[in-house]
């Protein structure tokens, strides 16, 4: 693949420990590879223990000078640093599509995203007010201030390699915390630019480091720190509960995105054609390997041939291959691993009656390319109502009454992202207080932005991120009751 200099000069292969580029103590490394051909694209250091304790002290010893700035002053580096971002949106986006495999417009576009990010938290940083309270007795005042948390970690997934960092990175820095990041080992690469231009934008050395290596080793210091004040994951459910256990005994706050299992439904009285627009938005971006991606589509009896049909058309024409390629808008799928658990939910769907009206195997193109799947006649046996599918496999399921609809979408330990369409505003209401989800997008398929609080409920995590909400992740309340 033909990188240009100006993506190559964003490679990094060291870690970003307390400002200083550094190799693991052993000289371990391991290999980011291109998903779309499995080549290497570099080695990046292999940390363990030891390394992982310094970037947290160096952040320790960060701390003071970091959160004893002025808001304006962190306002003013983070602008900087969107601006770098912003600069370098072209090359990112490569860089991204190297290590990830998603369309360069599509990374792009995450680029953009991931800067928004820091844009919002660089206004927010401005607005970390506290307040007052009048007191019980005459003599009293009671004022409340917010402090930074202090020494904060992070772990993050692959499938937004740039936007996972900078919404945990951008608030914590706002508030005044420091950070140590672990980017995920499929996309090390992104973490590592970023942090870099954060350091041109004059993030003092030791607020935000960048490790790679063993998640378990990693994992295990982040979470037993006696420094480490608060952990903020985004990954997987399973993960996010062990983090959550293993940060119990110190009683450090944890902020978790875990995984989703979002319904999508469609009234018969919703614009079918919208409805389907808007599948196509959450469904099948990042090829399907988003936590916010429909994973289950109900569709009203009334008009559930005619949404099949229509669906079917448009994701026929999506069009497969290198994100580098003029016009794909599906690339590889991250690993075998994740073509394989595609290939069990299709599998299982048929089992349970479905019925493949096109798509339903991997890409002639070979390697994890998968072909765009719709599948029809589902029901609520099928695993993938249960599981996220993380791939692009469309399973629709018919429903009679509003009720059950409300009852299908509902059946799932998880309550992250749901959609539906409907233009009756009796139903808009119902439907959503009815459904169980942190976020419900409705008539439309895109809900993710900067200053909307991003989160789930039930099995879906704790806490959200962007929007003024994400400042209390990052904030202690600190009460003064004052009396004379
Ligand atoms: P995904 O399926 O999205 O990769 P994971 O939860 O497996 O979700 O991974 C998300 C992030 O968590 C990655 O950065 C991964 O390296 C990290 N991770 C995986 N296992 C552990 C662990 N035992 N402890 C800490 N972090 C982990």
């Amino acid at each position: 693949m033909p990188i240009s200099e100006a993506t190559r000069a964003l490679i990094y292969d060291r870690c970003y420990v307390g400002g200083e580029w550094v190799a693991s103590d052993s000289n371990e490394s391991f290999a980011v590879t291109n998903p779309a051909d499995g080549s290497e694209i570099a080695q990046v250091p292999a940390f363990g223990s030891a390394e992982t304790e310094r970037a947290i002290q160096a952040a320790h010893d960060a701390l003071p000078a970091w959160r004893q700035k002025t808001a304006a002053e962190r306002a003013t580096i983070l602008k900087k640093w969107h601006a770098l971002v912003m600069e370098k949106q072209q090359e990112l986006g490569e860089l991204m599509t190297l290590e990830q495999g998603k369309p360069v417009a599509e990374a792009k576009g995450e680029i953009a995203y991931a800067a928004s990010y820091i844009e919002w938290f660089a206004e927010e940083a401005r607005r970390v007010y506290g307040e007052t309270i009048p007191g019980l007795q005459t003599s009293q005042r009671i004022i409340v201030t917010r402090e930074p948390v202090g020494v904060c970690v992070a772990i993050t997934p692959w499938n937004f390699p740039a936007a996972m960092i900078t919404r945990k990175v951008a608030p914590a820095l706002a508030v005044g915390c420091t950070i140590v990041v672990k980017p995920a080992s499929e996309t090390p690469l992104t973490a590592l630019a970023l942090a870099a231009l954060a350091a041109e934008a004059g993030v003092p050395a030791g607020v935000f480091s960048v490790v790679t290596g063993s998640a378990k080793a990693i994992g295990k210091v982040f979470t037993e720190s006696e420094l480490v004040r608060k952990l903020s994951f985004t990954g997987s459910t399973a993960i996010g509960s062990l983090l959550m256990e293993a940060c119990a005994p110190s009683v450090k706050r944890v902020s978790l995105e875990l995984g989703g299992n979002a319904p999508f439904l469609v009234f018969d009285d919703a614009d079918i054609e919208a409805a389907v627009q808007g599948v196509m938005d959450s469904k099948f971006r990042n090829a399907g390997q988003t936590c916010v991606c429909a994973n289950r589509i109900y569709v009203q009896k009334g008009v559930y041939a005619d949404f099949v049909e229509k669906l079917t058309k448009k994701v026929e024409a999506l069009k497969v291959g290198n994100g580098f390629d003029e016009g794909v808008v599906i690339g590889p799928l991250i690993s075998e691993s994740a073509v394989e658990k595609v290939e069990e939910h299709i599998a299982d769907a048929l089992a349970h009656g479905g019925r493949i009206v096109c798509g339903g195997s991997r890409h002639e193109l070979g390697g994890t390319w998968f072909t765009p799947t719709v599948i029809a006649d589902g029901t609520q046996k099928m695993l993938c109502t249960r599981e996220e599918t993380f791939g692009p496999v469309a399973p629709i399921i018919a429903f009679d009454t509003e009720e059950q609809g409300i009852e299908f979408a509902n059946a799932t330990e998880f309550g992250l992202a749901a959609y539906f369409y409907s233009r009756d505003l009796g139903r808009v209401r119902r439907v959503s207080e009815g459904i169980e989800a942190g976020m419900i997008g409705i008539n439309t398929g895109l809900i993710s932005n900067a200053t909307a609080p991003f989160g789930g409920i039930k099995a879906s995590g704790l806490g959200r991120e962007g929007a003024r909400q994400g400042i209390d992740e990052y904030s202690e309340f600190k009460y003064l009751c004052i009396d004379s």
